[in-house]
């Protein structure tokens, strides 16, 4: 089951609420017990948030590949390919942190 303290919105996974709130050290009636659809979208909200995390990642790694492709400097074609998978990386990696933004400022996370 999942229960959510009502202070600072920490979700904890467990058969009861914890004693004390890890994050915020509310007692333990501060948390309330989410309904099964409630915990389901929780669910959905953390896998989605980790795979946006993900996303980040291989960009920033896309991002890193094609700097040294550019460095290595080949010929003209590689390092305007290589400069547009600079750009390209930075757009993913950028649209996928406004994203969690937007879920987090909204309660999904
Ligand atoms: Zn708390």
């Amino acid at each position: 089951m999942l229960f959510k303290c009502s202070v600072c919105g920490y979700i904890h996974e467990g058969p009861e609420a914890p004693e004390k709130c890890p994050k915020c050290g509310a007692e333990k009636d501060k948390f309330t017990a989410l309904t099964e659809e409630e915990a389901k979208k929780v669910l959905m909200s953390v896998r989605t948030n980790d795979i946006h995390m993900e996303i980040v990642k291989l960009a920033n790694k896309l991002k890193a590949l094609a700097e040294e492709g550019i460095k290595i400097d080949l010929d003209p074609p590689c390092v305007a390919l290589f400069k547009q998978a600079v750009e390209e990386a930075t757009v993913i990696k950028q649209r996928s942190k406004a994203e969690i933004a937007g879920h987090v400022s909204r309660g999904k996370w």
